[in-house]
């Protein structure tokens, strides 16, 4: 990508990072998605063979088992027990046989009974709570079907399940591999497909009802614990079958991420044109001396009379529209342009206030100053020849410093002292807001507070920062420093600040920056109305 010399590289290689993290949410969004449907399709697979075990153990477990067991006979072959379990085994539709068997051999069953008995071999396992389990018997009487049987050892009674039963016919489950083990066996009853469960899942410690998903042999498995019986089913889908549905969710996610990605792009690459083009811009107003001030009123609380002024940068634009002050003293630190505009508007404050000056000696001034101001002699020296070519009176005009620019007290300590040395005063402007640390009070030859409107605004508030204000003004009376209140748009304000010794303070409530012939009006009037 070739990019504009004017902004640097930094604004592309922001958006291209943006564009990358967007394109990186929407492939791993996609790969979710497509994840957790697997999973909901694992889940109900899983789901499907538990539902057929519950079905098979509620049919021998709670019926048939309990059924048999209250029959009043001794002998569990009788003709009365036969009869029963060939009744028991034509309602449940799970269960092909139910019989009797003793010594590993069946002794009678729904078909009658077998003499001597049909071997049916040992257990393969038997669980804790007393069943035996079989995996593969073959009886020679119900053709060569291999079944699943569960004895209750206690009695001998025995179902045979056909192993099919559970797991045929799943829909679910063409590329699916699922089965059935022993929760305290963890013996393999059932399995069918590809995933070899390992002893170390089968072994895995479940609560009766949890269940747990994991990957393994590229498998998305779901392995889940009876709440009733003692053993778990399991299910799992090859990994491989998010392939088809991870493609349709990238086809929608990823054109989407790249428009979105490649807009944002723009914006930041636009921003960044639009900030230097307004750095040119300015460049261009400064030349032109475009830059204009407006004056806000500062009232003494007391008598409520206008005692000073704060000079205010006004820039408009050719179209008519205005950058507030925030935005283009920031282009100008940042463009080295603050030098600059401080010119611009010392120059102007002494073209604009000369003529009032001499009319209205006693009224004060005061203009901000950046760090930069602070940092070097120029503006220093340049407010000094205006205000002497303007005959201004020094002591009338006060240098705001915001308290952000006292990171570094070192660096304006000189500055302070060239400017209170011929007289000017100086004010930290936005008092509070710094994070400065206050130790520049105790080392900085300072003349006044402005007390920033964040703290005016909670007066008469809940706001948790409510008190900060009292201790901002107790700070500024032990260090005997005038106190101007910043913002001030309420009579309640107004009566708090004055009531706690505040002295000065500007804002709405009192009068909005105006132009220099506005101020001298209102001056003029006053004078001779007293
Ligand atoms: P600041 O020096 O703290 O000036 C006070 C700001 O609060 C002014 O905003 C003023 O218009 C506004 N203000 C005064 N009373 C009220 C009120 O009752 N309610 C509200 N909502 N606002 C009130 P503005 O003129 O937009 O100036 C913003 C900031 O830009 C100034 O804050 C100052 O830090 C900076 N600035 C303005 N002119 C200059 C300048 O010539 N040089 C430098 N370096 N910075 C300047
Ligand atoms: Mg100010
Ligand atoms: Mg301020």
């Amino acid at each position: 990508m070739t990019h504009d010399k004017s902004i640097g590289p930094l604004p592309y290689a922001l958006g291209a990072l943006v564009l990358a993290c967007v394109l990186a949410v929407a492939l791993s969004l996609a790969h979710w998605k497509s994840l957790s449907s697997l999973e909901d399709r694992v889940r109900h697979l899983a789901g499907e063979v538990m539902a057929r075990g519950h079905a098979v153990s509620d049919q021998f477990d709670n019926t048939a088992l309990k059924a048999l067991l209250a029959y009043p006979s001794r002998d569990p072959c009788s003709d009365g027990a036969i009869e029963m379990m060939r009744r028991l085994s034509i309602n449940a539709r799970s269960l092909r046989l139910i019989g009797h068997v003793s010594n590993n051999r069946l002794m009678c069953s729904s078909y009658g009974a077998h003499g001597d008995g049909i071997p049916v071999g040992p257990p393969d396992h038997v669980s804790k709570n007393g069943f035996a389990l079989r995996t593969a018997v073959v009886l020679p009487l119900a053709g060569n079907h291999r079944f699943v049987t569960t004895t209750h050892q206690n009695s001998g009674f025995t179902a045979f399940i056909v192993p099919g039963l559970i797991s045929d016919v799943m829909p679910t489950a063409s590329t699916g591999s699922f089965g059935v083990f022993g929760a305290t066996t963890q013996r393999i009853t059932v399995s069918r497909g590809e995933l070899k469960m390992t002893e170390a899942w089968l072994r895995t410690p479940m609560a009766p009802g949890a269940s747990r998903v994991f990957q393994g042999q590229g498998q998305l498995i779901v392995v889940q614990r009876s709440a009733q019986y003692d053993y778990v089913v399991y299910g799992a889908m090859p990994l491989s079958e998010m392939r088809g549905e991870w493609r349709t969710n990238a086809l929608i996610l990823v054109p989407l991420a790249l428009v979105t990605g490649l807009a944002l792009a723009a914006l930041i690459v636009l921003l960044a044109k639009r900030r230097q083009s307004l750095a040119n811009r300015l460049r261009q107003a400064l030349r032109r001396n475009e830059v204009y001030l407006v004056y806000q009123p500062i009232v003494d609380l007391a008598s409520g009379r206008w005692c000073a002024a704060e000079a205010l940068a006004r820039w408009r634009l050719p179209n008519g529209g205005m950058v507030p002050p925030d935005v283009f003293v920031a282009v100008a630190e940042k463009h080295g342009l603050i030098q600059d505009l401080t010119a611009c508007v010392i120059d102007r404050f002494a073209r604009d206030v000369a003529a009032l000056h001499q009319r209205h000696p006693g009224f004060a001034f005061s203009i901000n100053f950046s760090a930069h101001d602070f940092a070097n002699a120029d503006s220093v020296e340049r407010l000094q020849h205006a205000l002497a070519a303007a005959a201004i009176q020094t002591a009338q005009v006060t240098v705001e410093i915001t308290e952000r620019a006292l990171i570094d007290a070192n660096a304006v300590r000189d500055a302070i002292r060239t400017l209170r040395d011929i007289g000017i005063r100086i004010a930290i402007d936005d008092f509070g807001t710094g994070y400065s640390g206050l130790s520049y009070l105790t080392t900085l030859e300072l003349d006044a507070l402005k007390i920033d409107k964040l703290f005016v605004d909670t007066i008469g508030t809940d706001a948790v920062t409510k008190n900060v204000i009292s201790h901002i003004i107790e700070i500024g009376k032990s260090m005997d420093l005038k106190m101007v209140a910043e913002g001030v748009e309420h009579e309640a304000q107004a009566s708090y600040l004055r009531a706690h010794g505040v002295g000065c303070a500007q804002g709405w409530l009192f009068a909005k920056p105006m132009a220099v012939e506005e101020l001298l009006g209102q001056l003029d009037r006053e004078a001779s109305a007293a």
